[in-house]
């Protein structure tokens, strides 16, 4: 503890002198490069994380495998982990370091249903069919940030640098339901800044706002069971309500602003047809551009529901699920990583990984063939029509918070869907997530070499993005994360994945363990299966 106090103090000291160099001589240049060949010595162990996380294919709220392996991960690499942050047991916080400042690293990991998909095939295979996948990618997520975080802290512990390093994942992102949660818990008090990851194909960052924001709610209507043909008029179907407030949401959807989207679908809606539907649930996400429009969205949504259970003679309960703003992303921040982006440059992508590239991409008969090889040039964000929603927003209102895309995927696969899935246990995911690390970890040593752009950081935040809106959550106060979600699919599914699970102790990558040659190309017989909608 003295020796720690004595290096506080010291880092302290060279702090207030303002100047970025380090004790031992070391400029930021040097330790950014440092960091840099770090991250690069820690190749294997990305490829570990993203091939381990795509065999977990865990959805939403049950990521249960996917934590458990990440938190060993962290532990033994020297982090302080919490586990189950926020009321959320598949969350957690691993810290590690002294004082200020707080970098936080975060990025989702969760997967999607009806994606699954055997990696390394440019064709649609299911490891499980009708079973969850990673068809976008988020597997790969962790491992940009993991890797990231462990190399920051060994140049940290190298030099004596000080500051503190959070590792908090995006649970549950594609059900856009725990950033807003974590926020009101505190789980980003006194951090000085996120870095936040998402996969793309292409290396880019940006600022300004961007996408729509949302609530996400589900409306159970409650009536009376009763014979379907002996006695129907004694039963009040819980269907009708659902059905009568569907049809209503889309006519009124004709006199709403362009940019709203909203979208259902049927949770429950009955057992069988010679029973009349005592319970009915309906799920809606309502989108809009912003806090006020999302609410007013929302509340037009509860009309319509409170009106289907009117014509019904039925009773209607609500149960929010989460939300978030649209995102916010911050301009300093933004610059410093774009010039981290320029010097790590795009992956070196190799003869297999275009070929494979350009098989997906004549499967699913798009107009590009090739991977990425130039990084892209920092751009302001723009909302235009809307469009998805990520809730890392909510973070992005509350610290100032900046957000890399690396370049993991193929261009022109379609996101949510299983062709996303298919380079991501690939040596394309393995390339690009360490070298997203890499301008993550990279940019982490600016932050903790530079006070000067954690101050600019905040002053933008404070003065420009937050200086006419103030951000509350868009759910009721007392809500709780909504962790029953995914949990019977996933038992149903838990069995069927098990057996597939990555064995890095065997196998050096998962296409090994699965027998997927790299690259496989398509052929005559998998192109005329004509599965591949
Ligand atoms: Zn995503």
């Amino acid at each position: 503890m003295q020796r720690l106090r004595a290096l506080t103090l010291g880092v302290f000291l060279m702090g207030l002198l303002s100047v970025p160099t380090v004790s031992r001589g070391q400029s930021v240049e040097d330790l950014r490069e440092e960091v840099r060949q770090e991250v690069a010595s820690l190749a294997k162990l990305t490829q570990e994380i993203v091939d381990m996380v795509y065999s977990y294919s865990e959805l939403g709220f049950q990521e249960k495998w996917t934590s458990d392996y990440l938190m060993g991960v962290l532990r033994q690499a020297g982090f302080e982990v919490e586990r189950g942050a926020a009321g959320m047991p598949t969350n957690y916080v691993a810290t590690w370091g002294i004082g200020s400042p707080v970098v936080g690293f975060m990025g989702d990991f969760d997967g999607l249903p009806e994606t699954s998909q055997k990696p390394g095939v440019p064709w649609r295979e299911p490891m499980i069919p009708g079973g969850p996948g990673h068809g976008e990618g988020h597997n790969t997520t962790p491992a940009v940030d993991i890797t990231a975080a462990i190399a920051v802290k060994r140049v940290m512990e190298r030099h004596g640098l000080q500051g503190t390093l959070k590792v908090i994942p995006g649970v549950a992102e594609e059900l856009v339901s725990s950033r807003t949660y974590m926020v009101m818990a505190g789980l980003f008090e006194g951090m000085d800044v996120m870095l936040s990851t998402h996969v793309s194909s292409g290396l880019s960052t940006g600022w300004g706002v961007s996408g729509s924001g949302l609530v996400s709610t589900t409306f159970t209507f409650h009536g009376k069971t009763a014979h379907g043909a002996g006695s129907p008029w004694s039963g009040r179907s819980a269907l009708d309500a659902v059905e009568l407030m569907n049809v209503g949401w889309n006519f009124r959807r004709e006199h709403l602003r362009l940019h709203q989207r909203s979208h259902y679908v049927v949770v429950n809606g009955g057992n069988q047809p010679n029973v009349v539907p005592g319970e009915a649930q309906v799920w809606y996400y309502f989108r809009e551009l912003d806090y006020d429009r999302i609410k007013a969205l929302h509340e037009l949504g509860q009309t319509m529901a409170e009106a289907a259970a009117m014509m019904t003679s039925t009773e209607m309960e609500e149960r929010v699920l989460g939300s978030a703003w649209p995102q916010t992303m911050s301009k300093p921040l933004a610059e410093r990583m774009q010039a981290n982006i320029d010097r790590v440059g795009m992956p070196e992508w190799d003869e297999a990984d275009f070929a494979l590239a350009k098989a997906a991409q004549r499967m699913r008969g798009v107009d590009i063939d090739s991977l990425e090889t130039e990084v892209d040039t920092l751009r302001e964000s723009s909302q235009g029509m809307g469009g998805g929603s990520d809730d890392i927003a909510e973070v992005s209102w509350n610290v100032p918070t900046v957000r890399l895309r690396y370049p993991s995927n193929i261009p022109g696969m379609t996101y949510h869907h299983w062709s996303a899935g298919i380079a991501e246990a690939t040596p394309i995911a393995h390339k690009g997530a360490n070298v997203g690390a890499r301008v993550i970890a990279m940019t982490a040593i600016d932050v903790l070499m530079d006070p000067a752009l954690v101050e600019e950081a905040w002053r933008y935040h404070r003065e420009v993005q937050t200086k006419d809106y103030h951000w509350v959550s868009l759910i009721p106060e007392g809500t709780q994360p909504p962790i029953h979600l995914n949990a019977e699919k996933m038992e149903r599914y838990r069995p069927l994945i098990e057996p597939n699970i990555y064995d890095p102790t065997q196998f050096d990558t998962y296409l090994e363990q699965l027998g997927v040659a790299y690259p496989t190309m398509e052929t005559d017989s998998t192109r005329l299966r004509g599965n591949n909608r």
